[in-house]
C-alpha cells in the first residue's frame, strides 16, 4: 500500500525470481523445494518474502539481501502472525458523527 518504489520493486522481484527459479530454491519458511514458479495465486506459488518485515523496515523493501523465497501460503501465514492495527475501522464505528478536530 505505502510502497513508494513500485517500479524498482517489481524489477528486483523479477530478477530475484529469475535467479532462484533455475536453482529451485526451497521455501525459507517451511524448507520444501516445491515452489510453483510459474503460477500465481496458488498455495505453492512463488512469493517474495522479506526477512525483515517491510512494515518495520520500509527501507529494506528493495534490498535484495532482505529477500527470501517462500510459498504464497507460508508467506501469508507468517504475515498473519503480526496483527494489523484496526484503528480506522473501530473509529468509524465508534465515532460515526464526530469529525476529527
Ligand atoms: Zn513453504
Amino acid at each position: 500500500m505505502a510502497r513508494t518504489n513500485g517500479q524498482l520493486y517489481k524489477r528486483l522481484r523479477r530478477e530475484f525470481k529469475d535467479e532462484h527459479q533455475p536453482l529451485n530454491t526451497p521455501c525459507w519458511i517451511c524448507g520444501q523445494p516445491t515452489i510453483e514458479w510459474d503460477t500465481h495465486g496458488q498455495d505453492n506459488s512463488f512469493e517474495l518474502d522479506h526477512y525483515h518485515s517491510v512494515s518495520e523496515h520500509p527501507e529494506l523493501e528493495t534490498d535484495p539481501s532482505n529477500f527470501r523465497v517462500s510459498h504464497r501460503t507460508c508467506n501469508n501465514q507468517r504475515s498473519n502472525k503480526a496483527p494489523r492495527l484496526g484503528l480506522g475501522t473501530l473509529s468509524q464505528t465508534y465515532y460515526p458523527q464526530q469529525p476529527n478536530t
